[in-house]
């Protein structure tokens, strides 16, 4: 079985979708999900990627397709330090 590819939105990057972190927006808020329907966005369990992602600010926005307030840098390490 093909294994599902994804793409990060910090690095640009194409990796197996195991390895990345999936948000969704709830609301205008961003909300760490691993399953479920609708559009993600994913991310590396990298903190340059996070450092990416806090520099360019409306990427979330972008990929999301809806204005998001963007958690602290604090906040999305804990997600991706917290994942497994
Ligand atoms: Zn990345």
């Amino acid at each position: 079985m093909a294994v599902p590819l994804r793409k990060c939105i910090g690095c640009s990057k194409i990796h197996p979708k195991s390895k990345l972190l999936r948000f969704v927006a709830d609301g205008n808020l961003l909300r760490q999900e691993g399953f479920g329907k609708g559009r993600g966005a994913y991310l590396c369990k990298d903190i340059k990627c996070i450092e990416r992602v806090l520099k360019n600010k409306g990427i979330f926005s972008r990929v999301l397709k809806v204005a998001i307030t963007m958690p602290s840098k604090e906040t999305l390490v804990n997600w991706i330090s917290t994942s497994k």
